[in-house]
């Protein structure tokens, strides 16, 4: 009995266990400096330390980037400001 459920247990990891390299096959591709297989997401092989380009990747444009941490910045301050005001009124 107890023989059995250990044998159902490994079953039941061993098919996890493909269902998981099964995933990670689907994002695999050769490095195109050393040719080892690496998953599509990074950005740097660990076998050569090449550089990849992540698929769907695209570096965001600079003057996007410096809106977004203005219109941040501007947020927190005013958040920052109105906590303030808050604790200085409401004592
Ligand atoms: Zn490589």
């Amino acid at each position: 009995m107890a023989r059995r459920t250990e044998e159902e247990r490994l079953a039941r990891e061993e098919a996890r266990a493909a269902r998981h390299r099964a995933r990670l096959e689907k994002h695999a591709l050769p490095c195109p400096h050393c040719g080892k297989s690496v998953l599509d997401h990074m950005t740097r092989c660990p076998y050569c330390g090449g550089t990849l380009v992540p698929a769907g990747y695209a570096p965001m444009d600079e003057n996007k980037k410096k809106k977004i941490r203005t219109v941040c910045y501007a947020v927190g301050t005013v958040v920052a400001v109105v906590i303030i005001l808050l604790i200085i009124f409401l004592r």
